[in-house]
């Protein structure tokens, strides 16, 4: 670094040597603003007009270093994100902005996915876990069951639908994302009453399209009670039906429920002589919803109640 006291040269250094020339030793650089004030560069401008062209050129440089210098000492003391020193007023506005929403669009985010329009699960009730419901002569729901639930997936198969026949407990619940989710089941081989025939049909309805299971039920219910001449057995919808657990594990887009086809003990003949028949209903009351029939809208005292999973303990 040259003394401070030089005078100006006549010679010519490199301009950085030059602007710190003229500088007085009682203003250190130790900052570019202070080595280029405003008043330094108003001295440039004045001091230059009657000196030569190559010291014009000297002059340019210096002026252009000058602004440059005070334009980053600006930029310095105005950084985004901390507060302003320089228009204090304008803080709040970049504070406030920042809060605003981002964009909900994310470019390259993965779209939500849909369930395989051609995937269909049937739950053989109680198969590969334990008997369900057993009659005094050894005849067991879980039979009743899985007999059903694989002709159902014969007919949904026929018809052109990709059907996984499903234990009770099955891995593959986990997560199980289809077009639709259906548990067969068979009531009590006790005698209760009169009244203990028929079936039932439960839900849940806190699933992301609680419409689409409100038409599968009503599909169900429609096309089954049509086909086997069964009645609906609406009074005894039991907590085990309506927080069915598997309703719980299937991804919330399956739309789900569960089906008791009949009791075993008034309903017995048709359920052991004509399971055809108790699959056909059931089949076809998968396949009014899959096909978007129209049959109305159960409500919950039509046999159907709404449940939620959470109430599964
Ligand atoms: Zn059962």
């Amino acid at each position: 670094m040259e003394p401070a006291a030089q005078p100006e040269p006549t010679a010519d250094p490199a301009p950085t040597q030059n602007m710190q020339s003229d500088q007085s030793p009682s203003q250190p650089a130790s900052h570019p603003a202070q080595a280029h004030s405003p008043r330094r560069i108003l001295d440039l401008i004045w001091s230059t007009p009657n000196k030569p062209a190559r010291k014009g050129m000297l002059f340019h440089l210096e002026v252009v270093f000058a602004v440059a210098a005070v334009l980053a000492t600006l930029f310095t003391a105005w950084t985004p994100g901390r507060p302003n020193t320089l228009f204090p007023s304008l803080t709040a506005t970049n504070s406030s902005l920042a809060l605003q929403p981002t964009p909900t669009f994310l470019p390259g985010a993965p779209t939500p996915t849909l369930p395989n329009p051609n995937l269909v699960g049937i739950v053989a009730g109680h198969w590969k876990n334990d008997s369900g419901a057993v009659c005094s002569d050894g005849l067991k729901e879980v039979d009743l069951n899985l007999n059903i639930a694989t002709q159902v997936q014969k007919i949904l198969t026929r018809e052109g639908y990709q059907v996984e026949l499903l234990q009770e407990f099955d891995e593959r619940l986990t997560g199980f994302h289809a077009a639709a989710l259906v548990s067969i089941h068979n009531d009590s081989c006790e005698f209760i009453n009169n009244e203990a025939t028929g079936y039932k049909v439960a839900a849940a309805f806190a699933t992301r399209y609680p419409e689409r299971t409100a038409s599968l039920t009503s599909c169900l219910r429609a096309r089954y009670g049509a086909i086997t001449g069964l009645p609906v057995h609406s009074t005894s919808v039991t907590p085990d039906m309506t927080s069915y657990h598997a309703f719980g594990e299937i991804n919330e887009n399956t739309p789900a429920a569960i089906i008791e086809t009949g009791f075993m003990n008034l309903d017995r003949t048709i359920l052991t002589q004509e399971p055809d028949r108790i699959a056909e209903g059931v089949a076809a009351g998968i396949l009014c919803y899959l096909r978007g029939e129209s049959v109305g809208i159960a409500t919950p005292e039509s046999n159907v109640t709404e449940t939620s999973p959470a109430a599964i303990p």
